[in-house]
């Protein structure tokens, strides 16, 4: 059967880690076999000395003496009156009126049954002998010196016949109330006094004092979470540290708990001892009054037997307040270098702008304008993609300087530059190429398309320039623009492009301001040749 057992349990194994959940502790243990042992000597001193008393003859000596005391009466009845019959009824009736006696009768000597309760003669058990035994009694009857017959009287068992029977039992109830008492007392009292034996027997004296050389702190716990060694640097983590840790529950030490997170409901000794992996780097923030706050790292890890179960756990607690200090000063120096990186990228933009672009317009003045229209110019050459160039200037802004002042005079190059940026796209690129002359090299576009977009311009400045000005009322701003595309004519390189776009310009002047003239192309030309 207990094999069967075994082999049940060892097939299912949540069935085997059940059994071990509920194993008796080792207090409950020792408290029942001091119990098993009182409970044994008591029966042996018993034995001996007999000191429980013996309920089988106190039983057996209180129904003799009934049934003697009976016997009497039914001698004194057949002395008064042969009267059989009489006499069956007053046994009947003795029966009924007692709990214990089950059958009545009076026999011959002859063995014929002279007066009965009834069924007497199916539950009558005759002793051996003519003797008595605990639920049948005899007792004889005589007639001067002559045996008339005998009294026989049946008596229900004095053994109970149910567990419930059993319970009621005075000498059981006394043994189990006794048994109980016992193992309360034996518990509470082993529980108070294993408390105060030195767990740290148990490491050997050796180990103990390598642990005490270690730097960081050391706990040995057991299956409970009890402190079963603590190492001498564990002692020095904290000024409570220092008292009696032997024996007493690691989550006593407050100090060490209120440092942990609140938000782990788990501590984590018993995550170690539920996982098989350990549990490293948690965080404890110690503090204490009148010191400085320290922080630590707690490693769990279980200690197991060769069958793989947790039988304790070792807590370690790493000072890093020191490590962590400078890991935030590192951080913070990081910061602050990344701060003034940002600002030298800042600084080095802003240089990189005031170096690239004109800073009254934001356009790209002309080295900058040359280093970006050059490999646009090689691109072009190369791919035989067209390339076109417009030069543009204000009309008359020399008037501007004249009836307004200088200040009008910026306002107004500043409007037509906006205008100009707005218009370019992205691979174009501009420029302001002198005091009120701007430049712009637009790849992919043949000298009828930049002439397209140069008017477009041309519109937009005429249209929306002047009214932006608002320091001056209805001022009129035009500019002329002269256009030249890349390999037409001997523009084959950027000065000769931009000088035969400045050609266009001056005809753009020339004929009157206001207006876009292409070096190579002329719409009416164009038109006529289509027709
Ligand atoms: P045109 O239609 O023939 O171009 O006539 P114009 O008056 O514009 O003639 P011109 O090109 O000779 O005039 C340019 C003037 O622009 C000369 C100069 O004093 C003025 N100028 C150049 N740079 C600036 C500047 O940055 N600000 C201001 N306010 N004036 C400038
Ligand atoms: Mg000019
Ligand atoms: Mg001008």
């Amino acid at each position: 059967m207990a094999q069967a057992t075994q082999a049940k349990a060892s097939a299912n194994p949540s069935l085997v880690t059940g059994l071990k959940r509920w194993a008796p502790s080792p207090t409950v243990r020792i408290a029942m076999g001091l119990v098993s042992m009182l409970l044994g000597l008591l029966m042996i001193l018993d034995l001996i000395l007999k000191i429980l008393p013996d309920q089988r003859a106190v039983t057996m000596d209180v129904r003799e003496q009934v049934s003697v005391h009976l016997a009497v009466q039914v001698r004194r009845m057949l002395n008064e009156t042969q009267d059989a019959a009489h006499l069956q009824n007053v046994l009947v009736e003795l029966v009924e009126q007692s709990g214990d006696i089950t059958s009545l009768a009076v026999r011959r000597s002859s063995g014929v049954l002279y007066a009965a309760s009834p069924h007497h003669d199916q539950t009558w058990e005759a002793p051996p002998l003519g003797s008595s035994t605990i639920n049948a009694v005899v007792v004889p009857l005589n007639a001067g010196e002559q045996r008339w017959g005998q009294l026989e009287v049946g008596f229900r068992s004095p053994w109970p016949n149910s567990l419930a029977g059993w319970l009621k039992n005075p000498t059981v109830q006394l043994i189990g109330t006794l048994s109980v008492a016992c193992f309360v007392a034996f518990y509470l009292y082993l529980r108070r006094v294993l408390q105060h034996l030195d767990p740290s027997k148990a490491i050997p004296e050796r180990v103990r004092v390598a642990f005490d050389t270690l730097t960081e702190g050391l706990l040995v716990l057991d299956i409970d979470g009890q402190i079963l060694m603590a190492n001498s640097a564990f002692r020095g983590f904290h000024p409570q540290a220092s008292g009696v840790l032997l024996g007493r529950a690691i989550t006593q030490l407050d100090w060490l708990i209120k440092g942990l997170k609140e938000e782990d409901v788990q501590r984590p000794w018993e995550r170690a001892l539920q996982t098989t992996e350990p549990i490293l780097g948690v965080q404890v923030d110690l503090s204490h009054d009148g010191g400085e706050p320290r922080r630590a790292l707690l490693n769990c890890a279980a200690v197991r037997d060769a069958a793989g179960n947790a039988r304790g756990c070792l807590v370690t607690l790493d000072d890093v307040t020191e490590l962590d200090q400078a890991n935030s000063q590192l951080r913070s120096a990081m910061v602050e270098l990344e701060l003034s990186r940002d600002k030298i990228q800042k600084q080095n933009e802003e240089l990189q702008l005031l170096a690239n672009c004109d800073p009254m317009t934001g356009c790209f003045n002309r080295r900058a304008f040359f280093s970006r229209a050059e490999p646009m110019l090689e691109h072009a050459l190369k791919t035989g993609e067209p390339l076109t160039c417009f030069m543009t200037d204000i009309d008359k802004f020399k008037s501007f300087n004249d009836t307004y002042g200088h200040a009008v005079g910026d306002l107004v190059i500043q409007q037509v530059a906006k205008i100009l940026k707005t218009a370019m796209r992205p691979q174009d690129v501009l420029c302001r190429y002198g005091g009120e002359e701007f430049c712009a090299f637009m790849p992919g576009l043949d000298e009828q398309g930049a002439a397209e977009v140069a008017e477009r311009i041309r519109d937009a400045i005429e249209k929306t320039a002047g009214p932006a000005v608002d320091a001056v009322p209805n001022l009129r701003i035009t500019s002329s623009f002269g256009v030249a595309q890349l390999g037409k004519g001997n523009a084959n390189n950027a000065l000769l492009l931009i000088e035969r776009a400045d050609q266009g310009l001056y005809a753009a002047k020339e004929a009157g301001r206001n207006q876009v003239q292409c070096i190579d192309w002329h719409p009416e030309k164009a038109a006529e040749a289509a027709h």
